[in-house]
């Protein structure tokens, strides 16, 4: 980092204080209102409960922001989380035989590094009680995740773990746990991914999607959620949703007609209100809320099926992560600058990494207190499988290579200590 003048990084820290103090403070005031509006809710069972919970949802929209820095009242805010409040890293979970190597990885190198939050893509790698049909062969046990947890809460770092939801239902030929299982809640059963032929093909088929509107699809993917942060002891849970090709079906008989971005919305706000009700928080990609036409960035990292207008419906307190692999675009000023809480994903260029992160140091300083407060910090990537990733992370160096995704955490990393 480029030395920023004492008064900018004292006033970031100033700023920084208050946040936090500000959303401990709502946050607690949210976690004694739900409380008497659950015993409320209890009481009138016979009246519209799931309408009188959203209304007051709704009400309180604004004052459910969590923090991602863990300091206390008086502790002093460093350089670093000033600058950064939030240095992430989004990656698969382990294999069970990976677990003693990502629990090195963590202590020795994650927490050296001062990293703070980690997304850990589960999906169905775990042993789940409430739908073991959805489990994978051979996945982590309760034991397994408690070994991540206390090694995180060791270290300060908070897990956020992921699974899935709305897209990303297969891959290839492959129909993955929940299709599988519940086909009824399918938003195209029409494609089948056995006769997938790669991208593009007659199908449009890049992934599936579930339908947000299928009535039972709620029960399932809500006791998920529920038992996924009880077992991570944590209060963030990340649904992806990004990449949702399929929405609004025209051969779907609940979402045929409708506008796909209220469609859109409509989930993730469903998702939201879903974890508000203890006190938790959603993360979602980004790619879905950015017009993939407007902006030039089309179809992947952007959305080019009318999703874009999400954007101003969903809730002010949904944590966007905003991914972008082969430039440092701004879109994180557009998502900070419409009240959402963003930070920016690197993956496997080093340099557009640490211009990332420049860009979100230089924001911060910049931009007025309100919207530097959502300029959150940087989460780096990894989409191979973790066992996979940490042989290339501990393995020798590449040599003339330009894009790797362990050279990419690395200087990251170097930037972050130097801070
Ligand atoms: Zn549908």
């Amino acid at each position: 980092m480029r030395a920023a003048p004492n008064e900018i990084i004292r006033n970031l820290r100033v700023q920084e204080k208050f946040n936090l103090t500000f959303n401990r403070q709502t946050t607690n005031t949210m976690k004694r209102f739900l409380s008497i509006l659950a015993i409320a809710v209890a009481v009138c069972l016979t009246v519209s409960a799931k309408n009188a919970q959203n209304q007051e949802l709704d009400q309180t929209q604004n004052q459910t922001q969590l923090t991602l820095v863990e300091q206390s009242n008086t502790q002093e805010i460093s350089a670093l989380d000033a600058a950064l409040p939030v240095r992430g890293l989004a990656i698969a979970a382990p294999s069970r035989q990976g677990m003693d190597l990502f629990v090195k990885f963590i202590e020795e190198e994650l927490a050296p590094a001062r990293f703070n939050l980690l997304i850990l893509r589960v999906d169905w790698n775990y042993e789940f009680q409430s739908h073991p049909e959805l489990r994978d062969e051979n996945p982590l046990t309760r034991a397994d995740v408690k070994r991540l947890v206390e090694i995180c809460k060791k270290h300060g770092i908070r897990i956020a773990p992921q699974i899935n939801l709305l897209g990303h239902q297969s891959w290839a030929k492959t129909t993955h746990n929940l299709l599988r299982e519940y086909p009824e809640f399918d938003e195209t059963p029409h494609v089948k991914t056995e006769n997938y032929t790669g991208w593009p093909n007659d199908d449009g088929l890049y992934c599936k999607s579930y339908c947000p509107l299928h009535p039972d699809m709620p029960r399932v993917v809500n006791a998920l959620i529920d038992e996924i942060t009880e077992v991570f002891e944590t209060d963030l849970f990340h649904a992806g949703m990004d990449e949702v090709f399929y929405i609004a079906d025209d051969n779907c008989p609940r979402c045929a007609g409708k506008d796909p971005a209220e469609l859109f919305a409509g989930e993730v706000n469903r998702i939201r209100n879903h974890l508000a009700l203890t006190g938790k928080r959603l993360m979602i990609w980004g790619d879905r809320l950015l017009d993939g036409s407007l902006t030039g960035l089309g179809a992947w990292e952007a959305s080019m099926n009318n999703t874009a207008r999400a954007v101003d419906m969903i809730a002010k307190d949904v944590f966007v992560c905003d991914w972008h692999y082969d430039r440092a675009d701004l879109t994180a000023i557009y998502f900070a600058m419409k009240g959402l809480d963003v930070a920016t994903c690197p993956w496997h260029r080093p340099e557009f990494a640490v211009r990332q992160m420049n860009d979100m140091i230089r924001w911060r300083q910049q931009t007025t207190p309100k919207t530097a407060s959502h300029l959150r910090g940087i989460i780096e990537t990894v989409w191979s499988g973790a066992d996979q990733f940490l042989r290339e992370y501990y393995g020798p160096e590449p040599e003339g290579k330009e894009t790797s995704v362990a050279m990419t955490l690395k200087r990251l990393m170097e930037e972050y200590k130097k801070m």
